[in-house]
């Protein structure tokens, strides 16, 4: 008698875990390595591939950029809490990580975002170029984001910089071009303090200039006058969403992009994009996409060549 009733208390257990098994099998045959990216951060792109989404934040601008390693940088976070639902449609669900957070300059469209970004998502490095003499609309607000965000805050200088990402993949910060020409005129124009940079992945390349106007576009070109492989890039994010103070014919030259990304509001009250810029553009063989009209858009690079996805 004793013994029956031993043997009857396992059949349960061994039921329950027969069901276990089961379950974990049938994970792993349906779900594949998503089962297992649950417990990472970072997801291995197998397939090599760099992807840059342009997020479609209405008017403003937010540039997602996942590495084949996994890293993810997002430039500019839109001017509310559409840059943490336009992210929700491109990031996995359980990924709450993004390695660095670019600020090119603090008006609304670039920054309105952050403090909806830092709630969602943990964020390891914020990089901006924000002194204590800027003065700026909420800046307590601006301010209190990136201290609760925990990230690591960083604020460039004036001076270029280089960041190797590994994996074939570069990042290069211009340098304060307003400073570098000691350009007066233009001391309090938050939009020529832009953080601009270029990324490269093996031999493709993104090129972006934040609110910059043609009057620090023509420095730029001025600076790189000896080596104008610096500028030179195969997307170019088109400056100020299409702005007629920016995009000159001599920076569009300079830079010889093959496909402009332009983030701008449908219907927006700034006439964004500017038709002489988009006339520009056609006029130069420049061929683009606007948020406005396209909504977001995803290019996607293998390190050779790049395609829109
Ligand atoms: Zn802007």
């Amino acid at each position: 008698m004793v013994h029956k009733e031993k043997n009857k208390n396992y059949i349960p257990f061994i039921f329950y875990s027969i069901c276990l098994v089961l379950v974990i099998v049938l994970c792993i045959y349906f779900l594949g390595r998503d089962t297992f990216a649950i417990f990472s951060k970072r997801e291995v792109d197998e397939s090599k591939e760099m992807k840059i989404h342009m997020l479609n934040v209405g008017q403003g601008d937010a540039t997602f950029i996942e590495f084949p390693d996994g890293m993810q940088i997002l430039i500019d976070v839109g001017r509310d809490r559409s840059v943490v639902e336009s992210l929700s449609e491109v990031m996995r669900f359980n990924n709450r990580f993004i390695d660095m957070v670019i600020l090119t300059h603090p008006d609304a469209d670039h920054v309105g975002g952050l403090s909806d970004l830092v709630a969602f998502y943990d964020i390891g490095m914020i990089i901006d170029r924000v002194d204590d003499s800027q003065d700026f609309d909420s800046r307590d607000v601006y301010e209190k984001a990136i201290g609760e965000s925990g990230a690591v805050h960083i604020e460039l200088h004036d001076n270029a910089i280089e960041m190797n990402l590994g994996d074939g993949s570069q990042m290069y910060f211009f340098p304060n071009i307003i400073n570098a020409y000691d350009y007066d005129d233009l001391i309090d124009d938050r939009n020529e303090y832009s953080v601009m940079g270029k990324i490269t992945y093996r031999d493709t390349s993104f090129l972006w200039v934040g609110d910059m106007s043609h009057i620090g576009e023509r420095l730029l070109v001025e600076l790189y006058r000896d080596d104008p492989s610096m500028l030179d890039t195969d997307i170019l994010q088109i400056g100020h969403h299409g702005s007629k103070t920016s995009s000159s014919e001599l920076f569009l030259r300079a830079t010889t992009p093959k496909l402009g990304l332009i983030s701008a509001g449908a219907d927006n009250n700034y006439g964004h994009p500017y038709k002489g810029v988009l006339e520009r553009l056609y006029r130069l063989g420049i061929p683009h996409v606007c948020t406005c009209t396209d909504g977001a858009v995803t290019l996607a690079s293998d390190g050779e060549d790049w395609w829109i996805e």
